[in-house]
């Protein structure tokens, strides 16, 4: 650990530091998954995948699947709190 010290420690080879272990690179741009659940089946779902949405009530919700939709669709106050 050597030389690992050393290249952390004087901070002036730090692009060569990053170069050399890419996997640890920080992406500022880049979000976290944000998971929301599936209100009818209570599965966690990433809602840029989530396969069917549904709005209701202002509030947007997903799905796991378009059949958890569709019975949230029938009858959403089942499903939402209030
Ligand atoms: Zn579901």
């Amino acid at each position: 650990m050597g030389w690992l010290g050393k290249l952390f420690g004087t901070g002036a080879k730090k692009e060569e530091t990053m170069k050399m272990e890419p996997a640890v690179m920080k992406e500022p741009g880049k979000e976290v998954k944000k998971m929301v659940k599936d209100p009818v089946c209570g599965m966690e779902v990433d809602e840029k995948t989530a396969p069917a949405k549904s709005e209701h009530m202002g509030k947007t919700y997903y799905f796991c699947a378009p059949g958890c939709k569709k019975a949230f669709d029938e009858n959403p106050a089942k499903y939402t709190e209030g």
